[in-house]
């Protein structure tokens, strides 16, 4: 197959309705594929049964076709891609680089922040028929991208991270790993997502070369936050989710947001007018080096 030159993709967990602040990743997404005549997807995160809300998954849809952001081919639904996951799993365990983990929360929760200090790691043979979790090594050294708004990124994996988890011990696959098996199926050229992810980033292109995939780039954009709590705009947070009745207005105070400085006189314009101005003068540019953004949330509640 011949893909186009950029193709990128909105990825949300349908853990609720699309509130603010994942619109405003929807519309970057969208725009910074449209405007290079590239293709936009949609994958719904559905990985983690207990987190998903019935119903979400439809519901962001209908919020992003009203709004006028319309994604190619079919959507993705990463709860029908278990046997991908399990396949890639597999070969990463013939290889040696991946062992079964019996460490408990508790036991871990002596050691520093989050690193796990490789207890495991010398396991040999067969994995426990105990519950156990598969992590994959890391290498030493640092692994560093350039991202396209925020510049050299490094992270120092074995230090920072440590060997993670791909297969949690409540039989999960873990988000890293779904991530870029998605995004290779795909034929993703680029990563646009919120700057809160850019973090996990040096661990997905570990496991994408583990995995001889192909490389993408990456565009980490800022969050928004409320303006009255300094909070991300998050489900956690409780983030209203975004009405849409009135799709010019949401994408005009969204490209504000995006720093796009969209004309006053397209202020009444309808959705599909303000979409095609934005698509022709899309600047992810006017992004850079923020990391978040002051809304006032409550503008966009239903
Ligand atoms: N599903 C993730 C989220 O909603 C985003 C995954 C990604 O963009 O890589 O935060
Ligand atoms: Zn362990």
């Amino acid at each position: 197959t011949r893909f186009p030159e950029y193709r990128g993709r909105f990825a949300p967990s349908p853990t609720g309705p699309l509130h603010l602040g994942s619109l405003y990743t929807a519309l970057a997404g969208f725009l910074a594929a449209r405007s290079r005549g590239g293709a936009w997807f949609l994958r719904i995160d559905d990985l983690d049964p207990p987190r998903c809300v019935p119903g979400a998954a439809d519901h962001i849809q209908r919020s992003l076709d009203a709004l006028g952001l319309h994604w190619d081919g079919s959507v993705l639904y990463q709860s029908q891609r278990l046997d991908a996951y399990a396949a890639a799993l597999d070969r990463l365990r013939a290889a040696g680089r991946v062992y079964a983990c019996t460490c408990s929360r508790k036991a871990l929760a002596a050691y520093a922040a989050g690193v796990y200090p490789g207890f495991c790691r010398a396991r040999i043979g067969p994995p426990p028929p105990a519950a156990h979790a598969l992590r994959v090594r890391v290498q030493g050294g640092i692994l560093a991208f350039a991202d396209a708004l925020q510049g050299r990124i490094a992270q120092h994996l074995e230090t920072e991270v440590g060997d993670f988890i791909l297969y949690r011990r409540d039989r999960v696959y873990a988000y890293h790993l779904a991530t870029v098996l998605d995004d290779a199926a795909q034929g993703i050229t680029e990563v646009l997502r919120g700057i809160d992810l850019m973090d996990s980033t040096p661990r997905q292109i570990h496991l994408e070369r583990l995995l001889g995939l192909p490389a993408k780039t990456y565009a980490h954009i800022p969050i928004l936050v409320d303006a009255h709590t300094g909070q991300k705009l998050s489900k956690q947070n409780f983030a209203p989710a975004a009405a849409t009745a009135e799709p010019g207005r949401l994408l005009f105070h969204l490209l504000g947001l995006l720093k796009q400085a969209p004309p006053a006189g397209l202020a009444g314009a309808a959705a599909a007018e303000i979409l095609e101005w934005a698509v022709r003068h899309w600047e992810a540019r006017r992004l850079s080096a923020s990391t978040s953004i002051a809304v006032d949330a409550r503008r966009f509640q239903p």
